[in-house]
C-alpha cells in the first residue's frame, strides 16, 4: 500500500470522505487522492515522493506557481509581527487601493475569508440595496457554497451528481431564480415576468466550474443592459477569472463593467482569502456605514494580506504574465484541439485565456445541460492515464485546467505528448 493509500485509509474514518472539500476525492473517477507533501514552481511531490506537473493550481490561487519566493518572503516577514491583530491595519488599505487601481468598477472593497463569504455578503449587499429579494442565477454556476446559491450548482455537485443539496430549507432557494447559462431570451423572459423583484444577477463571467464554458458573444453586454434598465444589481462572480483573465479580469477582458463584483482564489496568494466590492453607493449599504450586516474575525487576516498583496502586485506590475499565459493558453489548448483532429476525435476544447477543458462529447459545450452530455467514462480513462504519465488535473470531467506563470513550454509539450499516447 502507498502512503498516500494509508492515509487515505484513515482520513476516511476521521473526515468525511476522507476529504475537506469534496472536489479533492477521487471518487467519480474511481480511486483515491493522492496526499500531497509539498509543491514548488508548477510542480506537486505526494506523500510517496511522486512529482505531479499540476494543472489545477489550488483550484486557481497559484497563478505564480507553488511556493513563489517573492510571496513567501513577504508571507515571513507578516508573520513575524503577528499572525492576527482583529484590528485595523496598513495592510488592509494597501490591499484596498491595490484592487480598486487594478478593477475600475470596483471603488469600495471589503475583504473576507473566501469565495463563498464574498458571494454570501455580495449577495446580502444587493437585496440591501434594492430592497428585493430574488437573484437570478445560471445552471452550472458555482458560487460557493451558501444555501441560496446550492441550486444546480457546478463544480464537486455536478461530478456528485447531486444538482441540489440536501439540509438547504425550500425558504433558502425560493428567491433563487434559475436560467441557462448563455440563454438570453430566458433570462429576458424573466425579467419580463417579475424584472422589479430582482435584486441580482450572478454569474461567472466565464463558466469554469462546468467545465470552461465562455459567455457567447453579447451574452455579458445584454445582461448588463437588463440590470441597468431594471435596475438589478449585476454580480460578477470572479472568483476564478479575477486578476486571470486580465489585471482587471474578466470585466476588463470582455469590455463589461459589474456593478459588485466577488473575489476569491488568486486574491490570497494561497491563503484563505475572499473579497467583495464594486460601486460605493452600493458598498456603503454594508455596516458598519450601512444597515447590511457582514463581518469577520479573522478578514483581513495580515498573514493572508501579506501572501495576496504580494501575488496582485506583481500581476499588476508585470501584465506581460497575462501574454505568456494567453500563449500557453493557445498552445496547450489549440494542440489538444489539433490532436482531437488528427485522430478524430469529436472532443471539445473549450478556452478562454489561460483556463480550458476538454469535454468528452460530440456536441458543443455552451451551457449545463450540454456539458453534462460529456461521456465521464471516457473522461475516467483519460484522467487515469494522465496521473500515470505525473500530470495532475482535476479528478473531474467539470472542473477547468488552470495555467501558471511557473509552467514552461516544454510542459506543455510534453502534456500534449502525453495526450497523443493517450489518443492512439
Ligand atoms: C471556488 C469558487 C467559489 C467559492 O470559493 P471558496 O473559496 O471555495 O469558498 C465561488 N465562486 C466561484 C466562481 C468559484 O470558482
Amino acid at each position: 500500500m502507498t502512503r498516500s493509500e494509508e492515509l487515505f485509509r484513515e482520513a476516511v474514518t476521521l473526515i468525511p470522505g476522507g476529504v475537506n472539500s469534496p472536489v479533492r476525492a477521487f471518487g467519480s473517477v474511481g480511486m483515491t487522492p493522492r496526499f500531497i507533501a509539498s509543491a514548488q514552481g508548477a510542480y506537486l511531490t505526494d506523500a510517496d515522493g511522486n512529482r505531479y506537473l499540476d494543472y489545477i493550481g489550488s483550484w486557481g490561487p497559484m497563478i505564480l506557481g507553488h511556493a513563489c519566493p517573492m510571496v513567501l518572503k513577504k508571507v515571513e516577514e507578516a508573520c513575524k509581527k503577528g499572525l492576527s491583530f482583529g484590528a485595523a491595519t496598513e495592510a488592509e488599505v494597501d490591499m484596498a487601493r491595490l484592487i480598486c487601481s487594478m478593477v475600475p468598477s470596483v471603488e469600495m472593497v471589503r475583504m473576507v475569508n473566501s469565495g463563498t463569504e464574498a458571494v454570501m455578503s455580495a449577495i446580502r449587499a444587493a437585496r440591501g440595496y434594492t430592497g428585493r429579494d430574488k437573484i437570478l442565477k445560471f445552471e452550472g454556476c458555482y458560487h460557493g457554497h451558501c444555501d441560496a446559491m446550492l441550486v444546480k450548482a457546478g463544480s464537486g455537485v455536478m461530478t456528485a451528481g447531486v444538482p441540489d443539496s440536501s439540509g438547504v430549507p425550500a425558504g433558502c432557494t425560493q428567491d433563487t431564480l434559475l436560467a441557462a447559462y448563455n440563454d438570453i431570451s430566458g433570462v429576458e423572459a424573466l425579467f419580463d415576468a417579475c424584472g422589479h423583484e430582482i435584486a441580482a444577477v450572478i454569474l461567472e463571467p466565464v463558466g469554469a466550474n462546468m467545465g470552461v464554458v465562455p459567455p457567447k458573444e453579447g451574452f455579458l453586454k445584454r445582461l448588463r443592459e437588463l440590470c441597468t434598465e431594471y435596475k438589478a444589481v449585476l454580480i460578477f462572480d470572479e472568483v476564478i477569472t479575477g486578476f486571470r483573465l486580465a489585471r482587471g479580469g474578466a470585466q476588463e477582458y470582455y469590455g463589461i463593467e459589474a456593478d459588485l463584483t466577488t473575489y476569491g482564489k488568486i486574491i490570497g496568494g494561497g491563503m484563505p482569502v475572499g473579497a467583495y466590492g464594486g460601486k460605493k453607493e452600493i458598498m456603503e449599504v454594508v455596516a458598519p456605514v450601512g444597515s447590511v450586516y457582514q463581518a469577520g474575525t479573522l478578514s483581513g487576516n495580515p498573514v493572508a494580506m501579506a501572501a495576496g498583496y504580494a501575488q496582485l502586485s506583481y500581476l499588476n506590475e508585470h501584465p506581460q504574465v497575462y501574454d505568456k499565459l494567453a500563449g500557453y493558453g493557445a498552445l496547450l489548448y489549440g494542440g489538444m484541439e489539433a490532436l482531437c483532429k488528427e485522430y478524430a476525435l469529436p472532443y471539445r476544447v473549450n478556452h478562454v485565456g489561460s483556463l480550458g477543458c476538454m469535454f468528452f462529447s460530440p456536441e458543443p459545450v455552451t451551457d449545463y445541460t450540454s456539458a453534462k452530455r460529456s461521456d465521464t467514462e471516457a473522461f475516467k480513462g483519460y484522467f487515469a492515464h494522465m496521473l500515470a504519465k505525473g500530470i495532475y488535473i482535476a479528478p473531474s470531467q467539470f472542473e477547468a485546467m488552470f495555467l501558471s506563470d511557473a509552467h514552461t513550454e516544454q510542459d506543455i509539450q510534453y502534456t500534449l505528448d502525453c495526450i497523443r499516447e493517450y489518443f492512439s
